[in-house]
C-alpha cells in the first residue's frame, strides 16, 4: 500500500512538472523573451531575387586571444540617457557599439548631434523594435531600409552591422540582412540590471568578473529605471575591464581580432 501510495505522490510530482513545463512556455509566449516559435517561421533563399551573398556571418561571441572585449549599448538614442554613455566613455576614450532604433534617431537625433557618436561604431536595431521573426520579408526589408537611411541622413555614415530585437531571426531576417552587406551581431554577456538592483558595486564586479576575451556585453542606453545601473556605472565597469587587462574596442575592432580559421595540422 505504501508503495503505491509513493507511485501515486511519484505521479502526481510528474503531472505537476508538466504543469510547471507548461507554464513557462505560456509565459515566454507573452513576454520579450518568447521564442519565435509561431506566426514568424519565413523561409530564406525562395527567391534568389533577393540574394546578394547568399550567406552572412552572424556572430555572439569572438574567439581571440587579444585581450579585447565590445561594450554595446541598444535601443537608442535617448535623452538624458545617451548623453551620460557618451559623456562616461568619451572621457575615459573607451569605443563601444551602439545599435539604434531608427525612430528614436529621427525624434532625438538633437541629443546627440551630427558628430555626437564620432569614435563609436553604429549598427542598425531596425526602425520601431520590431520583432523581425514575425515579418516576411518585404517587412523585414521596410524596417531595417528605414533605419539604415535615417542612420546615413542624421549621422552621415553606413551601418555594417544589425542586431535583431530580442536576438529574433527568422529567414526572412537572413535574407535581408543579406540585401544589405550587414553582419548580425547577437551577444554573448547581458549585464544582469535587475539580478542587482540597489547593489551597484555587486553588479560592476559582476559584469567585470564574467567578462573574457571575445566578450560582446549587452547594455541599454533607452528603458526601464533599472537599466540606469548600468549608465550610472559605466566609468567603474570600463575601469575594472582595463584593471584585468580587456580592453573595451568597437565590435569591427574586436571582428578584426578574431582567430584565423585554424589550419589541420595533423
Ligand atoms: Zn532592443
Amino acid at each position: 500500500m505504501s508503495v503505491s501510495r509513493r507511485t501515486m505522490l511519484a505521479g502526481g510530482t510528474v503531472a505537476a512538472g508538466v504543469t510547471a513545463v507548461a507554464a513557462t512556455v505560456g509565459r515566454r509566449a507573452l513576454s520579450p523573451h518568447r521564442l519565435p516559435l509561431d506566426g514568424g517561421y519565413a523561409p530564406a533563399g525562395n527567391s534568389l531575387d533577393w540574394s546578394n551573398r547568399g550567406s552572412i556571418r552572424c556572430f555572439w561571441h569572438v574567439e581571440t586571444e587579444a585581450p579585447l572585449v565590445a561594450l554595446t549599448f541598444d535601443d537608442g538614442p535617448m535623452p538624458e540617457w545617451t548623453p551620460q554613455v557618451l559623456d562616461t566613455l568619451g572621457k575615459l576614450d573607451a569605443p563601444a557599439t551602439f545599435f539604434l532604433v531608427g525612430k528614436h534617431l529621427r525624434d532625438h537625433a538633437g541629443v546627440v548631434g551630427p558628430g555626437g557618436y564620432d569614435g563609436h561604431e553604429i549598427g542598425n536595431h531596425t526602425w520601431s523594435h520590431a520583432d523581425l521573426a514575425q515579418l516576411d520579408a518585404d517587412g523585414v526589408l521596410r524596417e531595417l531600409q528605414a533605419a539604415h537611411d535615417e542612420i546615413v541622413l542624421r549621422l552621415g555614415r553606413e551601418p555594417r552591422l544589425m542586431r535583431p530585437p530580442w536576438g529574433h531571426v527568422g529567414g526572412t531576417t537572413l535574407i535581408a540582412a543579406d540585401h544589405f552587406g550587414y553582419d548580425i551581431a547577437m551577444w554573448s554577456q547581458p549585464v544582469p540590471e535587475k539580478q542587482y538592483a540597489g547593489d551597484p558595486d555587486g553588479f560592476v564586479q559582476r559584469v567585470v568578473a564574467d567578462a573574457r576575451p571575445g566578450s560582446i556585453i549587452l547594455a541599454h542606453d533607452v528603458g526601464a529605471k533599472s537599466r540606469l545601473l548600468v549608465v550610472r556605472n559605466l566609468a567603474a565597469i570600463v575601469q575594472g575591464l582595463r584593471a584585468k587587462g580587456l580592453r573595451p574596442v568597437t565590435l569591427s575592432e574586436l571582428l578584426a581580432s578574431a582567430h584565423a580559421v585554424r589550419a589541420d595540422t595533423s
